[in-house]
């Protein structure tokens, strides 16, 4: 669809000149002479006949052929001139004025200049068409966030816009496709359309690092579209669907696994309470303890699940409001204190002079119930449990890694730790280290998901810092009031 150059310009132009200069007097010459036969011929008869003498026919005769050269001279002066003003339209630039038409052109033929001067003017406008449509063209194929790419024959790749140059980089283009694309289902397709098909859809991966699902489309284009492109080959990835569908489908089945476990536990026990241990009120006792325990699972597990979608909804909108974390962590260890006294553990605050922080209270009491929760669950019986918030030194690396002022809430409990191979996966729904021991200590395994969420919400930062066996610290850096826009941070968490 490029404009074609005219051909080899300089040579037509210096032949056209060349013939110019050319004996253009003996062309004149041989022209009057060839002309003037006939009348040469008839004062040649009148001599002979006698009816004129030869010195009036050689004067007569001589007349007529200066007469004739000086009209022909005139004549080929204009075609000369009209061939000048056509080399000088073509070889005028697209952007330059077109050159004024010679005056001869009307005497030649009546109208001729200016059907000319219109010809070259409607030419132009549209060259300037198809330049603005081509630029257009380009511009929304290199804008086209999917990958797309132009093939011509023998599957030799013509074009390749930018997204699809970033997926199997821009060198493919005038190579065959099988270089950058050897799917054979797609290759296969790619044939198909060749050989007259019109259009295929077909679905593949590329492997690589992280394995990429693709669908693409491959379409028949019409001849007239383009000299060379026979078909286009439209991509689309389908790696982050394909990967949201799979944790969904995770996600699906976890829940149903956690909620099934107490369900079929609840009808064990209720089918058992009916028949055998109708008459045992020790057994029923027992029973219904038991069954207590499974319903607050499951409320819990519901309750959490709630807490997490609704954050999630709310996830990208930034919390308006103060919140004294002080205060909160106070009312946060006064409602464990007694969970963990039953095992022998205390809880120590240590919280120098906080600034406020921009937060909701509510969720930032989650945040600090489920850390502090998790620190009575997985700590070492007998041990303090320490948490200690200060505000971010000025130009410090906490400050650099909130992007702004904030403060630093760490929460430290002794205990087995954790390797360092989960920390990066712990703050993921339902993944536990131990699943047996979280469920048996009334783990519902979305704890630190939904610490993650609220964090993210509130542009903080989440820390975790453990070694086996020496425990483990979960710090959340949070921004506080008065500073400027805020960054957005992710609360993914960093083992150390
Ligand atoms: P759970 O309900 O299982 O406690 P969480 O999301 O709160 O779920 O925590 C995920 C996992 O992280 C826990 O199952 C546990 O293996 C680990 N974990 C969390 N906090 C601690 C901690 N303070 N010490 C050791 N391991 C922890």
């Amino acid at each position: 669809m490029t404009e074609q150059p005219p051909e080899n310009p300089t040579e037509t132009t210096s032949s056209t000149v060349g013939s110019e200069a050319t004996p253009h007097l003996g062309r004149l010459l041989l022209a009057t002479l060839v002309l003037c036969i006939p009348v040469v011929l008839v004062f040649a008869v009148l001599v002979a006949d006698g009816d004129i003498s030869l010195r009036a026919a050689a004067i007569g005769a001589a007349v007529v052929v200066i007469l004739m050269a000086v009209m022909l001279n005139q004549h080929f002066r204009r075609v000369r001139a009209l061939t000048r003003y056509l080399i000088r339209l073509r070889e005028a630039g697209d952007d330059s004025p077109l050159p004024p038409a010679p005056s001869g052109g009307d005497l030649l033929s009546p109208g001729l200049s200016d059907a000319i001067a219109e010809t070259a003017r409607q030419q132009r406008a549209r060259r300037h068409d198809l330049r603005d449509t081509m630029a257009m063209n380009a511009a929304v194929l290199a804008g086209l966030p999917d990958p797309l790419i132009l093939v011509g024959e023998n599957r030799r790749v013509l074009r390749l816009n930018p997204a699809a140059g970033a997926l199997l980089g821009q060198e493919l283009a005038g190579r065959d496709l099988a270089l950058g694309l050897r799917n054979p289902s797609l290759l296969a397709a790619v044939e198909a359309i060749l050989e007259g098909g019109e259009q295929q859809a077909v679905e593949f991966t590329i492997p690589g690092k992280v394995e990429r699902s693709i669908a693409a489309r491959v379409l028949r284009l019409p001849m007239a579209a383009s000299q060379e492109a026979r078909l286009m080959i439209a991509l689309y990835d389908l790696t982050g669907v394909k990967q949201s569908e799979r944790m969904r489908a995770d996600f699906v089945a976890n829940v149903s696994h956690e909620l099934r476990t107490p369900l079929s536990s609840l009808i064990g026990f209720i089918e058992t309470l009916r028949g055998p241990a109708r008459e045992d009120p020790e057994a029923q006792a027992r029973f219904l303890k038991i069954m207590e325990e499974q319903s607050h699972r499951m409320s819990r597990l519901v309750d959490d699940l709630l807490s997490l979608s609704r954050i999630e909804l709310q996830e990208h909108t930034p919390p308006e409001g103060n919140s004294d974390i002080a205060e909160i962590l106070r009312s946060v260890a006064s409602t464990l204190e007694l969970e963990a006294a039953r095992y022998g553990m205390r809880i120590e605050i240590a919280a120098e002079a906080l600034p406020p922080v921009i937060g909701v209270s509510d969720e930032l009491t989650q945040v600090f119930q489920n850390l502090l929760e998790n620190a009575v669950k997985y700590g070492e019986e007998k041990t303090v449990i320490r948490v200690a918030a200060r505000p971010l030194a000025k130009d410090g690396a906490g400050e650099r890694r909130l992007g702004r002022a904030g403060v630093k809430v760490s929460v430290f409990n002794e205990g087995e730790g954790i390797e360092r191979e989960h920390i990066p996966r712990l703050t993921e729904r339902f993944y536990r280290v131990d699943s047996r021991r979280s469920r048996r200590l009334g783990g519902t395994g979305l704890g630190l998901a939904i610490v993650k969420h609220i964090i993210n919400r509130h542009r903080g930062v989440l820390e975790i810092e453990s070694r086996p066996d020496e425990g483990a610290t979960f710090s959340v850096y949070l921004p506080s009031g008065g500073a400027p826009a805020l960054a957005l941070q992710r609360a993914e968490p960093k083992a150390s």
